[in-house]
């Protein structure tokens, strides 16, 4: 079963807590605080995979998460990270934000791609002694990983797609010209899944041509199989159009070329728009005046025609050389790019802005839910981010609570994982 959408939940690791531990010596009462950080938790990682073509794995497992970081120990150990955990799905999948809808990646390349970070760990107390507090009690807590529902969306990689009505030999063409192997019968909807195959033009040299399942009219409304395929064709750079030259399912070359058109610019008006050669197959079984006419309707139009028998391979070595010249001067085969996603936390709900601040050892600590969102979201040594921290402090009361509590100048304050001198 061929399946190009999936929907799954991804979650990756939550960090470990930072550890509360003193050193202890023979006769030594109370050494130092000695408490190791948290590991950090794993990310979820997409990768592509050329030995895949379907997204079917994902119909029966959906939930995926990565390894939480270990928590901190005594002796400054940290915690041991999370393992990442790494996701396989085929070439030109398109992995989407399922609450808006936003691409994340399209992973379409080698490179691994990080679509869920993995919390970091907490600081251990280790991290918090100071000439003023010598024995700190408490350590941070890891910040939980990010999770996502996700969308996928398979749009295979493909130079070249077939298109056409069903039984007008498309698949028997992409069997001559590559290893490709799709069933070829002589009934209308044989190929229920896309098929790709590698076409060898010289020695180093090659396109990924696509055998996508056939259209009838209606089909960007749905009717017939069509629909669910041409989102296959948008990446194409290059469609071929091939007809029953020989009409010999009763039907009009020139009336078949149209209809398809019809529903390639139904579906997308890009797609209407990509580069076209029309192929007339089944020649052997035509009048040359068969052909010729429907030729001088196809160059009327400034398209180019082929004469094919794909059935005795006639036609085929010149067809298979016209795509290659014509891809040397297309662009590549499409990449979607990644939407911005804009750095603003949803707060909305019962919680907002709500906050608990405890002064301990003259700490103001300051514990919040949704600042755990926020972390999630911002580095801090990002210039805009920590101005965002900054409003963000203010607008939702902090600042005033602090002050209220008699917060002075160079008062330490501390928040997750943060600590920093109160400047007014
Ligand atoms: P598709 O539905 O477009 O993939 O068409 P197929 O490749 O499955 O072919 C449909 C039928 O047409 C099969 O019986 C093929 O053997 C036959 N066919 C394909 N190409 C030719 C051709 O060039 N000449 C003749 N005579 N028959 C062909
Ligand atoms: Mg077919």
């Amino acid at each position: 079963m061929f399946i190009d959408k999936a929907v799954i939940r991804v979650k990756a690791g939550d960090g470990g807590n930072g550890a509360v531990s003193f050193h202890r010596e023979k006769f030594v009462a109370a050494g130092g605080p000695d408490g190791g950080d948290g590991g950090k938790g794993g990310d979820i990682v997409f990768v592509g995979s050329p030995d895949m073509n379907t997204l079917i794995d994902f119909k029966y497992k959906k939930n995926f998460i990565a390894e939480n970081g270990q928590k901190g120990g005594p002796k400054r150990c940290s915690g041991k990270g999370g393992q990442d955990l790494v996701i396989k799905v085929p070439m030109g999948t398109i992995v989407r934000d399922g609450e808006s809808g936003q691409i994340m990646a399209d992973i379409s390349g080698e490179e691994p791609v990080i679509i869920a970070k993995g919390g970091n760990g907490g600081w251990g107390n280790s991290h918090f002694a100071t000439p003023t507090r010598q024995i700190p009690r408490f350590a941070k807590p890891g910040i939980p990983g990010e999770k996502f529902d996700l969308q996928l969306e398979l749009k295979l990689l493909a130079d070249v797609g077939l298109v056409g009505f069903p039984n007008v030999g498309k698949s028997t063409l992409i069997s001559v010209v590559s290893a490709a192997k799709p069933k070829i019968a002589n009934y209308h909807f044989t190929t229920l899944t896309p098929v790709l195959g590698v076409v060898k033009v010289a020695e180093g040299k090659s396109f990924v041509m696509a055998d996508i399942p056939g259209l009838i009219e209606g089909a960007s409304e749905g009717i017939g199989l069509g629909h669910e395929f041409l989102r296959h064709v948008e990446r194409c750079r290059l469609i071929v159009h091939v007809v029953d030259v020989s009409g010999s399912e009763g039907r009009d070359p020139k009336e078949d070329f149209e209809t398809i058109n019809r529903e390639l610019a139904n579906f997308n008006a890009e797609l209407a728009a990509q580069e076209q050669i029309v192929v007339g197959n089944k020649a052997d079984m035509a009048s040359d005046e068969q052909v010729e006419e429907f030729r001088r309707y196809i160059e009327e139009k400034g398209l180019r025609f082929f004469r094919l028998s794909a059935a005795t391979h006639q036609g085929v070595e010149a067809l298979v050389q016209e795509i290659a010249e014509k891809l040397d001067r297309l662009p590549p085969i499409k990449r979607f790019e990644a939407d911005y996603v804009p750095k603003t936390v949803d707060l909305s709900g019962a919680d907002k802005w709500k906050f608990d601040i405890k002064v301990e050892d003259g700490v103001y600590i300051v514990e919040a839910d949704w600042l755990v969102k926020v972390f999630g979201m911002i580095s801090l040594d990002d210039e805009e981010d920590l101005g965002y921290f900054q409003r963000i402090l203010r607008s939702s009361g902090i600042i005033d609570r602090l002050e209220e509590m008699g917060i002075q100048e160079g008062d330490t304050v501390s928040i997750l994982n943060f600590e920093f001198d109160y400047i007014r």
